[in-house]
C-alpha cells in the first residue's frame, strides 16, 4: 500500500510543479476566465491523482486527491474549494463502488477543516501556512472508512499512511506553489524597484530611457534642473536637500495628467514627458511647471527653490537629437538667468542650431510671460 501511495505522491509533486508554472504574474487573479481556468486545472489534478489509487477493498480507493482541493480552499476560499470539488465528486460517483459512501464525506471533511483553518493560517506571520497545521487539514480524511462494512479494519489499515502521505504531499506540493508565489512577488517588486528612483519615488532614468524611445509626434519632453541647488545642500545640509528633491518631485507629478509622467533624470535634474500637447500650448505648460515648483516656499527650508526648464516637442527625430535639443534649451534658460523656460523650436523645415544670443535665436523661445 505504501509503495502505491508513494507513486501517487510522485505524481502529485509533478502535477504541482505544472500548476505552479500556470501562475505567471503576481498578484494572482481572483476573477475572470484565467481564474476559472486555474480552478479547472486544480480539479483536473485531483482527478488525475485518482487514476493511480491504492485499492483497499472492492470499490474502495485511497489517494492524495484532496491535496489540491484543500489548497484551493485555503487560498481562494470555500466557494472555490467547493467548485473544484464538485467535478471530483461527480467523477467519483461515476467510478462507483462501495467506497462512494466514504469518499464524499472524506472530501467534505477536508474542505470543512481547510475552511475553518483558513483565517488562522492566512494571518500567520511570515508564511501563509505553518507546516505543523498541515496534518490537521487532512485529519478527517479516511475517518469515513468507518462507515463501510468492515470499516474499522480498513480504517486501521489505511488512515495513518494516508495522513502521512497527504501531509508529505501538501508540504512538497504547496511548497512548490509557495516558492513560485515568492518568486513572482519578488520579480514584481524588483522590476518596480529597477525603474523607480528610491529617493523621490518617481520613475528613474532607466524608465525614462525606455519611455523616451516610444514618444509620438505631439509629445513634449521637458528637462527641469534646480537652480543653485548646491547652495541648498551647503546651507541646510544634504538631508534637507533630499527633502527638497522629494517636494519638487511631488509638485512636478501634480502637474501631469493622464499618461504624462515625471522622472528623476539625474541628481537634481528631472524630466517630464507630456502627451499630445498642441504646439501653441507648450509655453504655457512649461511655465506652469516652472511656477509649480518655485511659486511656494519649500516646507523643509521655508525658502523658494527655482528651476530652469528646457522643452522640446518630439517631431520624429532620434532620441540623442531630442535629448541634445532639450539640453540646449535648458542651458539657454540657465544662461538667461535661471528660473526661466526655454523651448527648442523647429523653424519651418529647418532645424536651427542654438549658439547665438537669446535674442538672435529663432529656435529658442522664452516661455516666461514678459
Ligand atoms: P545650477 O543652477 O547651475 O544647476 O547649479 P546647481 O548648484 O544646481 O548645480 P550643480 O551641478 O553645481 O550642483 C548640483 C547639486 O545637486 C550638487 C549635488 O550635491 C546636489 N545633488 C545631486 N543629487 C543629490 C541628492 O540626491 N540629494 C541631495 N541632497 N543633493 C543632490
Ligand atoms: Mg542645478
Ligand atoms: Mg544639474
Amino acid at each position: 500500500m505504501m509503495s502505491s501511495l508513494l507513486f501517487n505522491l510522485t505524481l502529485l509533486v509533478t502535477l504541482h510543479y505544472g500548476l505552479a508554472q500556470s501562475y505567471r504574474s503576481w498578484p494572482v487573479t481572483r476573477s475572470g476566465l484565467g481564474y476559472w481556468a486555474r480552478l479547472a486545472l486544480f480539479s483536473g489534478t485531483s482527478i488525475l491523482l485518482m487514476q493511480v489509487p491504492t485499492r483497499l477493498a472492492d470499490g474502495v480507493f485511497v489517494d492524495t486527491r484532496t491535496v489540491p482541493l484543500a489548497f484551493v480552499t485555503l487560498m481562494y476560499g470555500p466557494v472555490a474549494g467547493l467548485a473544484v470539488t464538485l467535478p471530483v465528486i461527480a467523477y467519483r460517483l461515476w467510478v462507483g463502488g462501495n467506497g462512494v459512501l466514504a469518499a464524499i464525506p472524506s472530501l467534505m471533511g477536508v474542505l470543512l477543516i481547510a475552511t475553518l483553518l483558513r483565517r488562522t493560517l492566512l494571518r500567520h506571520p511570515g508564511s501563509w501556512l505553518p507546516w505543523p497545521w498541515i496534518p490537521v487539514v487532512f485529519c478527517l480524511q479516511g475517518v469515513s472508512l468507518l462507515l463501510l462494512p468492515n470499516g474499522r479494519q480498513l480504517f486501521e489499515q489505511a488512515y495513518p499512511t494516508l495522513l502521512l502521505v497527504n501531509t508529505i504531499g501538501a508540504v512538497i506540493g504547496w511548497g512548490i506553489l509557495r516558492d513560485r508565489f515568492a518568486t513572482l512577488r519578488l520579480t514584481r517588486d524588483w522590476r518596480a524597484a529597477a525603474v523607480t528612483d528610491a529617493l523621490t519615488g518617481l520613475a528613474n532614468r532607466r524608465q525614462f530611457d525606455e519611455d523616451v524611445r516610444l514618444l509620438e509626434p505631439g509629445d513634449v519632453l521637458m528637462l527641469i534642473d534646480l537652480d543653485h541647488f548646491k547652495r541648498v545642500n551647503d546651507t541646510f545640509g544634504h538631508q534637507v536637500g533630499d527633502e527638497v528633491l522629494r517636494e519638487v518631485a511631488s509638485r512636478l507629478t501634480a502637474e501631469g495628467r493622464g499618461r504624462d509622467r515625471a522622472y528623476r533624470y539625474g541628481g537634481e535634474e528631472f524630466a517630464m514627458i507630456f502627451r499630445s500637447v498642441p504646439e501653441g500650448a507648450i509655453p504655457n505648460v512649461a511655465e506652469r511647471l516652472r511656477s509649480a515648483v518655485s511659486a511656494r516656499v519649500m516646507p523643509a527650508t521655508q525658502a523658494r527653490v527655482t528651476v530652469s526648464v528646457g522643452a522640446v516637442a518630439f517631431s520624429g527625430v532620434s532620441v540623442p537629437t531630442l535629448l541634445a535639443r532639450a539640453d540646449t534649451a535648458l542651458y539657454a534658460a540657465k544662461e538667461a538667468g535661471r528660473d526661466q523656460v526655454r523651448i527648442w523650436k523647429e523653424v519651418s523645415d529647418e532645424v536651427v542650431p542654438v549658439q547665438e544670443e537669446d535674442s538672435a535665436r529663432p529656435d529658442l523661445l522664452g516661455g516666461s510671460p514678459s
